[in-house]
């Protein structure tokens, strides 16, 4: 079972801030923002890329559900979704980044040489 599924079970713990029948959406513990919350699909996805649009469908308005609960709808925020090895997955199982609470910078994410490949 992966660490998220475990985390669903109630196996570990997490800092829980909404959840229904199909999604959970908890405190990230390794935060990079003020405000840093993970939001997962209860049933196991590896990732984004095999999601199935019937579960983005349910997803979106839950994904917003917690954006206003924390009222970072008032102040914006960033969804973030890392997908395999390139995208830097590390846990593989369907979770989105919700970060706010602060004016969040924006890094270069590759070598600007390699950024610019296609410009
Ligand atoms: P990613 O690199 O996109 O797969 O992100 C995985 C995220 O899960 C990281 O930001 C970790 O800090 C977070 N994480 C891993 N284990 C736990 C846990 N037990 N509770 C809360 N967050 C976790």
């Amino acid at each position: 079972m992966c660490i998220f599924c475990k985390i669903v079970a109630g196996e570990v713990p997490s800092n829980k801030v909404l959840e229904n029948e199909e999604f959970l959406a908890f405190h990230d513990i390794n935060p990079k923002a003020p405000i840093h919350i993970l939001i997962i699909p209860k049933q196991h996805i590896k990732d984004f890329q095999s999601t199935p649009p019937e579960v983005m469908a349910k997803m979106t308005p839950f994904i917003q559900e917690v954006a206003k609960l924390l009222e970072l709808d008032k102040t914006g925020y960033r969804l973030i979704v890392n997908n395999g090895k390139d995208g830097g997955q590390e846990v593989m199982h369907l979770h989105f980044h919700l970060l706010g609470g602060a004016k969040l910078e924006w890094p270069q994410l590759a070598p600007l040489e390699e950024a610019k490949k296609y410009v």
